[in-house]
């Protein structure tokens, strides 16, 4: 990075391109000579509706949105989605799947239970949250409205690599992608919605990031609160209220970013090489380092591991930081160490964790 940036490996928010921030550096002030930061225009005014819509354009053009899904820019983070997603997709007294494969997907599980009648279909939990079944391992409900994951956990490191196909009545997936949003192609017409806050791969916090099927559009509860309501958002185009404007921004400048970087098929390339050298690493230290995950679903973006010795794990995250590689602390509920290698990442950033893990390995076995 340059002078005083470090690497930095937190899980969210993250690191962001430095190309995208000092472009938004010289927008805060000015904005394409308007006289005004971005920060200080209306909402419903020309230039930040021009934002808006190249915004939506561009991730259209990532992922390749078919014409019958809505994309919505909303707040409140991926959490509120674990309570908007029931009360917009079913009643209260519907039945509901929940496949539980780390600490997010369990969240959204337990908030649901407020809202309707979601089942446990399967649960990582005894095995710590280290693997994915094989599809057929579960029974779904048929009378379930939908199916709801957690692509990619990101506490835990565990990343769907092709997707259960919802058996319930509706035939609806729904995926919570905060953690792996745009980091490869995703087919979106597998899934009835997606949802991703966007601190992690595409922007800072502060917006999260509905794609919705439009049928699935107009059916919510009647007690939902209209901030909740998708049919709300997606008739005032994502500014029914004051919608948080300096994230949207960020998040198009990111868009714009991946596209001129090829699009997501290159960006994947880069997340994969990437991830095979730091899973390398870990894997050839004949076990000086662990990484707990079953290999194939290992996730491309957050990588969690162990120190044999495990009282020298405080040591290595203060060393790293020591040179300029911060925020490898594992989330409290589980320890160890982590590394968040989002897009935004540089293959340099994980070469030089890599050649530090094998130094301190050196010095320590
Ligand atoms: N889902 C996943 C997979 C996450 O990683 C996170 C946050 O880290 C959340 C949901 C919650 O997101 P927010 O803090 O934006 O509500």
């Amino acid at each position: 990075p340059s002078q005083e940036r470090v690497f930095n490996f937190a899980a969210g928010p993250a690191t962001l391109p430095e190309n995208v921030l000092l472009k938004a550096q010289s927008d805060l002030v000015n904005w394409r000579a308007s006289g005004m930061s971005i920060m200080e225009m209306s909402h419903r005014g020309k230039e930040f509706l021009s934002v808006i819509q190249k915004a939506e354009s561009d991730l259209r053009a990532l992922l390749r949105v078919p014409d019958d899904y809505e994309v919505l820019f909303l707040q409140g983070g991926a959490t509120t989605q674990f309570a908007a997603i029931p009360l917009n997709l079913c009643t209260s007294q519907d039945s509901v799947d929940y496949m539980v494969t780390g600490a997010w997907g369990d969240k959204a599980f337990k908030e649901a239970q407020k809202f309707c009648k979601p089942n446990l279909v399967w649960s990582g939990k005894a095995n710590k949250y280290t693997t994915i079944p094989s599809f057929d391992e579960f029974e779904q409900d048929p009378d379930a409205k939908y199916l709801h994951i957690c692509a990619n956990e990101t506490i835990h490191g565990v990343e769907f690599k092709n997707y259960p196909v919802p058996k319930g009545k509706d035939k609806v997936l729904v995926a919570d992608m905060s953690s792996n949003f745009c980091s490869k192609p995703v087919d979106v017409s597998k899934f009835g919605v997606i949802y991703a806050g966007a601190q992690k791969n595409v922007g800072p916090s502060g917006v999260t990031i509905v794609i919705i099927r439009k049928d699935l559009i107009g059916n919510a509860q009647a007690i939902t609160p209209v901030m909740l309501d998708f049919k709300i958002h997606a008739d005032n185009k994502s500014l029914y209220n004051t919608p948080p404007c300096f994230a949207i921004y960020m998040c198009g400048l990111v868009f714009e970013d991946l596209l001129e970087q090829g699009g997501l098929e290159s960006v994947e390339k880069k997340n994969l090489k990437k991830a095979s050298l730091l899973y390398g690493t870990i894997d050839g230290s004949g076990g000086f380092y662990k990484c707990p995950v079953e290999k194939s679903v290992r996730s491309l973006m957050n990588v969690p591991f162990t120190l044999e010795k495990s009282d020298l794990e405080a040591e290595f995250i203060k060393e790293a930081a020591k040179e300029g590689m911060v925020q490898l602390k594992g989330h409290r509920s589980v320890g160890g160490v982590r590394a968040s290698i989002y897009n935004a990442m540089p293959l340099a950033g994980v070469e030089k964790l890599v050649a530090f893990m094998k130094d301190f390995q050196a010095k320590h076995a």
